[in-house]
């Protein structure tokens, strides 16, 4: 099965990625993971990206669409894939059609503005493994601590509040289009975002089945 998931910044498109990821035994894709991994090891394409990411905008589509062609073409994407944070915009959604890419079904995990901000502050990612976490509904077992890798678990700099407005505005902009995109086609399903992540995952597999 090949999914796209859909969501604002902070709507835990990521965590339902990963128990998708478990239970159906295919790859979570996240494109802003990748990206982040390039920046830590200094790449060419993690230089360029790294100003985009940091205030909170998109890095340019030939940049993404090239990471996700490479991606997809690797082994472990025979049997079907989850895209977490891609597509982001029309032109990328186009690049996926046209090399061939047949998406199965798009989850969109909807929340409200209001309540993005709240998630996200409380957001911790892991420095080094970039495992996410919650300090409210994901703790790590000891806190600060990344319980995959024991790595240093902090605020990403671009879930600053100043920055998350601005992920908003072009995640409204940019991104949700795409729902009307994947609509036409009969491909989407709207999944609402749950207080408790283990509600939310229950209907995202309720919205696979
Ligand atoms: P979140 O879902 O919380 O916004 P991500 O890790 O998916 O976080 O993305 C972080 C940042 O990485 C984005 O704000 C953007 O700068 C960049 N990014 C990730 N995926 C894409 C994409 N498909 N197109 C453009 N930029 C992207
Ligand atoms: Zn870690």
């Amino acid at each position: 099965m090949n999914l796209i998931l859909l969501g604002a910044p902070g709507a835990g498109k990521g965590t339902q990625a990963e128990r998708i990821c478990e239970k159906l035994n295919i790859p979570a894709i996240s494109t802003g993971n990748i990206i982040r991994e390039s920046v830590k090891n200094g790449t060419e394409m993690g230089r360029r990206a790294k100003s985009f990411m940091d205030e909170g905008r998109l890095v340019p589509d030939e940049v993404v669409i090239g990471i996700i062609k490479e991606r997809l073409a690797a082994d472990d994407c025979a049997n079907g894939f989850i895209l977490d944070g891609f597509p982001r915009t029309i032109p990328q959604a186009q690049a996926l059609d046209n090399m061939g890419v047949v998406i199965d079904r798009v989850v969109s995990i909807e929340v409200p503005d209001e309540r993005i901000v709240a998630r996200i502050s409380g957001r911790r990612v892991c420095k080094d493994c970039g495992a996410s976490y919650h300090i409210e509904y994901k703790k790590t077992a000891k806190d600060g601590v990344c319980d995959k890798c024991g790595g240093e678990v902090a605020l990403r700099k671009d879930d600053a509040p100043g920055t998350v407005a601005e992920r908003l505005n072009v995640h409204h902009e940019q991104t949700e289009p795409l729902k009307a995109y994947y609509e036409k086609s009969g491909k989407l399903y709207l999944v609402e975002g749950q207080e408790e992540i283990d509600d939310t995952t229950r209907l995202t597999f309720e919205a696979l089945n």
